[in-house]
């Protein structure tokens, strides 16, 4: 198979292996061998942030990673209670736009897309709101790639008897998470990011006993409510309505390519593809949004140069063609463009890459260094 190099923010490249694991005989997943590796699935997904089995369970979900967002807003907020979403970004704006369609009271506390929350004004308001229920943040905006404190943002939620609920999409499977000790009470992902495996699948872990206390929650959706599908998991072994078949005979797969690399060393090889894609960039001239230090090390937000040659589409055409896909910023109107150091990857294909993207700017006559008319960061 042609290999593709996805320097996009997920759908990640994926290894042959998980790919070719979609190719499985016809199977009814109401037969015992389906609910045997659901039950498989399930448990690895918890693993994977190292929660106790008896404490924390998952709960899988068909569709993308935006479904989990969706599922727990809508389940998990008892009635009369009030959701604060800590918003620094496209990914928690998203959040607080699900909460306004369902019409759930709520507080978008925003924060410049540029810095980290403030954890004073954070507790502020949950001091002076009794009725917040759940907090809500994102791991690592993957529209700026800022990793935010979300250990310290769990622990005010618990000081304040709140339950918290962290979008942790674009980090699950990649950096590693411990559910308990970051004060955890749900988190997401979706197959196609840090796992490596297909779209069309996206899972919640949480806590077990949080998820029975919300059957008395008001239900708020039929297809997405987390209890209702967690009854069904644990009552039958499988998901409510039709699962993804093929899709989850490869996030199995994945899942055991993942504990084959190990943990600390995936996450090594991500850390070494981003310190890779910094070390280019730099060579290149081209700035990035986020303080380095404050990066999640998975996400460069790069600022377009201001050269009457730039042309986003133009270059993305040029490495598209070549094999590698790069992506548009999702930073308001700023002008910026993303490389993401998901997927099966290494530091060559990173080089490859440049080598690539050197070439179609030199084509389009950009100058390098890339120009910039505004001062630094690292100058100011
Ligand atoms: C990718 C991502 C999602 C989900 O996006 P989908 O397009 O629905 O898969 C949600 N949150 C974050 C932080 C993400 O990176």
């Amino acid at each position: 198979m042609e290999r593709k190099i996805l320097l996009n923010p997920g759908p990640a490249t994926t290894t042959d292996t998980v790919k070719y694991a979609q190719i499985v005989p016809d199977i009814c997943p109401r037969e015992k061998e389906f609910v045997k590796l659901m039950k498989q699935i399930r448990e690895d997904l918890v693993k994977v942030v190292h929660g106790a089995p008896e404490e924390y369970t998952s709960v899988l979900f068909c569709g993308s990673g935006t479904i989990s967002m969706d599922v727990c807003l809508n389940s998990l907020l008892p009635a009369g209670k009030k959701v604060l979403v800590v918003n620094n970004g496209a990914y928690s704006s998203r959040a607080a736009e699900i909460c306004n369609y369902y019409d759930l009271p709520y507080i978008d506390l925003k924060f410049s897309v540029d810095v980290l929350p403030d954890l004073g004004e954070i507790e502020t308001v949950l001091e002076s709101d009794p009725d917040i229920a759940l907090v809500y943040a994102t791991h690592n905006e993957t529209g700026t790639g800022i990793l935010n404190p979300i250990r310290e943002i769990g622990a005010l939620a618990h000081k304040y008897h709140a339950a918290f609920v962290v979008d942790t999409t674009s980090t699950y499977a990649m950096r590693p998470i411990y559910i308990k000790e970051d004060n955890i009470d749900f988190c997401m992902a979706s197959a196609q990011k840090g796992l490596m495996a297909m779209t069309g699948v996206s899972y919640v872990i949480g806590n077990r006993k949080l998820i029975e206390e919300s059957r008395h929650f008001p239900k708020r959706s039929y297809y997405c409510n987390l209890y209702m599908q967690y009854e069904y998991f644990e009552k039958h072994g499988e998901m409510h309505f039709t699962p993804p078949v093929q899709t989850l005979y490869a996030l199995k797969q994945a899942l055991k390519e993942y504990f084959e690399e190990g943990e600390e060393e995936k996450w090594d090889r991500h850390s070494r593809v981003f310190e890779a894609i910094h070390k280019e960039l730099d060579k290149l001239g081209f700035r990035d949004v986020i303080k380095r230090e404050w990066q999640a090390g998975l996400v460069v937000a790069v600022k377009y140069p201001e050269d009457e040659n730039w042309d986003f589409d133009k270059i993305h055409d040029y490495c598209y063609e070549r094999g590698f896909t790069i992506y548009p910023g999702k930073i308001g109107d700023a002008k910026t463009f993303r490389l993401c150091a998901l997927g099966a990857i290494d530091e060559k294909d990173i080089s490859d890459f440049f080598h690539v993207f050197r070439e179609g700017l030199q084509e389009m006559r950009v100058k390098i260094p890339a120009v910039y008319h505004e001062v630094s960061n690292e100058e100011e």
